[in-house]
């Protein structure tokens, strides 16, 4: 996510962080550096500039020249200013009602569809009732593919496929949702190519008509400028409350991220890191800068482990581990936990200092997919008693996933190597060591 960016300013301010000493044209280069970075990855070229402006002048005011350690505090200022232009606090939505109603609005091919599903399978995850409602009446395929995806992740669609009237549908689904308990109704509308008086129009009546709670405005951030435009048209029509940032994976430049909140004055509130139904972050301007500055982000990390670890599943290993027991079938249940937390990439991404460095390389999920492979191709027995795989039966392996012999030889050894491991510590721990785990 946004690594050229990354790259580029932990470039630019190389020089203050050396053990060099600082002078005001060192400072004065650095700061032209960080602009152009910021209008190369871009950002709206006034923002640019106000922003870096700004930097110049705390910089000064602090004195960043005699400071005991330059590079520091001239990278918390950039830090703090980032943070600012992204909005300062995190912005919520506004849950409340009885259901509340969350309106999804944008241009087609934004990822509202996605987004829609994706906030659904947020809420849910927070115990909430949801009801995805599907008024995008002229995208061929539109309603089912959100009935699709929300098939994915069990939450319930409401849709009148032969209805062509989008507000009476939206009505009808929040009737629907009154009468079913449901406490959140999340309201996926059409959109267009491109901006339209019609599109406007009903957008504007649908949302006067339901008097939704939170309106959200979806956006691709690849479409750096464009996007940023689009979304004061938006607003200077509708007024919504908050913006969502799909698309910032890939080759996002992430200019969007750093001008939509100056330009429009409304908040980030979420953004897109994929296009699995997991792929969706609250957003926290200070987390992103923190990215953007090649700090990391672990505390969404956590956040990512949190929503993705199954207790009972870890308990489940924890004992098997006490016990000696570990097995492939336990490797593979860890496998899927780990994809279950997003793209890999994305979260070795958000560890401090990684991200930039990683920008030319390519890592997903496909990378387990060799040792899935040979693993699916075991049998039970085998899976269960690691032990019996001897010459003949790896032979075997190799031919039946279609891997070389090397690579199952490879796994096999590392596989002990984790198991002899894990005996060592459950050692440790027998020996009057910490019984944490034991849980
Ligand atoms: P809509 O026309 O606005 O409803 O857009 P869709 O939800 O159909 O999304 C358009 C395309 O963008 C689809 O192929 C999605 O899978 C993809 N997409 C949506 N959100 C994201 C995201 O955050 N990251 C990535 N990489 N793709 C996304």
């Amino acid at each position: 996510m946004l690594d050229n960016l990354t790259a580029r300013l932990d470039k630019a301010m190389k020089s203050l962080k050396g053990e060099g000493k600082i002078t005001e044209v060192n400072v004065a280069t650095t700061i032209k550096e960080i602009r152009r970075a910021l209008v190369d990855a871009d950002v709206d070229y006034k923002v640019a500039k106000t922003v870096t402006d700004e930097i110049k002048e705390e910089a000064y005011g602090r004195d960043v020249l005699i400071a005991v350690k330059p590079g520091e505090l001239f990278t918390k200022i950039v830090y703090d200013k980032l943070t600012a232009l992204m909005g300062g606090e995190k912005k919520e939505m506004n849950l409340s009602g009885n259901p509340s109603i969350i309106l999804v609005a944008g241009l087609n091919g934004a990822g509202k569809t996605t987004f829609t599903a994706k906030l659904a399978n947020h809420l849910k995850k927070q115990n909430r009732q949801v009801l995805l409602a599907a008024c995008d009446i002229y995208r061929p395929a539109a309603i089912e593919q959100l009935q699709t995806l929300a098939g994915q992740i069990d939450v319930e669609v409401y849709a009148e496929p032969e209805n062509k009237n989008p507000i009476q549908i939206a009505e009808n689904a929040v009737k629907y949702g009154k009468e079913n308990g449901k406490k959140v109704i999340i309201i996926d509308t059409a959109g267009r190519l491109a901006i339209d008086e019609s599109l406007m129009k009903e957008i504007e009546e649908i949302k006067r008509v339901l008097n939704p709670t939170e309106t959200l405005f979806v956006v691709d951030a690849m479409t750096g400028q464009d996007a940023v435009t689009t979304a004061k048209i938006f607003n200077d029509r509708i007024n919504y409350d908050g913006v969502v940032l799909t698309k910032l994976d890939g080759d996002s430049r992430g200019g969007a991220a750093l001008s939509i909140r100056r330009v429009v004055d409304k908040p980030i509130k979420f953004i897109g890191t994929s296009e699995k139904m997991d792929g969706i972050d609250a957003f926290h301007p200070d987390r992103m800068a923190q990215r953007i500055l090649g700090m990391g982000d672990v505390l969404s990390l956590v956040d990512r482990m949190q929503q993705a670890y199954d207790e009972d599943e870890a308990r489940r290993i924890n004992k098997k581990i006490r016990k000696n027991q570990f097995d492939f079938n336990d490797f593979i249940s860890q496998i899927e936990q780990i994809k279950k937390m997003g793209n890999i990439k994305d979260l070795v991404g958000m560890l401090p200092g990684i991200g930039s460095k990683l920008k030319d390389f390519q890592i997903d999920d496909d990378a387990f997919r060799p040792i899935e492979a040979i693993i699916n191709s075991m049998t039970d027995h085998e899976k269960a008693n690691p032990d019996v795989l001897d010459g003949s039966r790896r032979r075997r392996l190799a031919a039946g996933s279609g891997r070389t012999i090397q690579e199952v030889n490879n796994l096999i050894k590392q596989f002990g190597e984790m198991r002899k491991m894990m005996r060592k510590m459950n050692q440790f721990q027998g020996a009057g060591g910490s019984k944490k785990l034991a849980k």
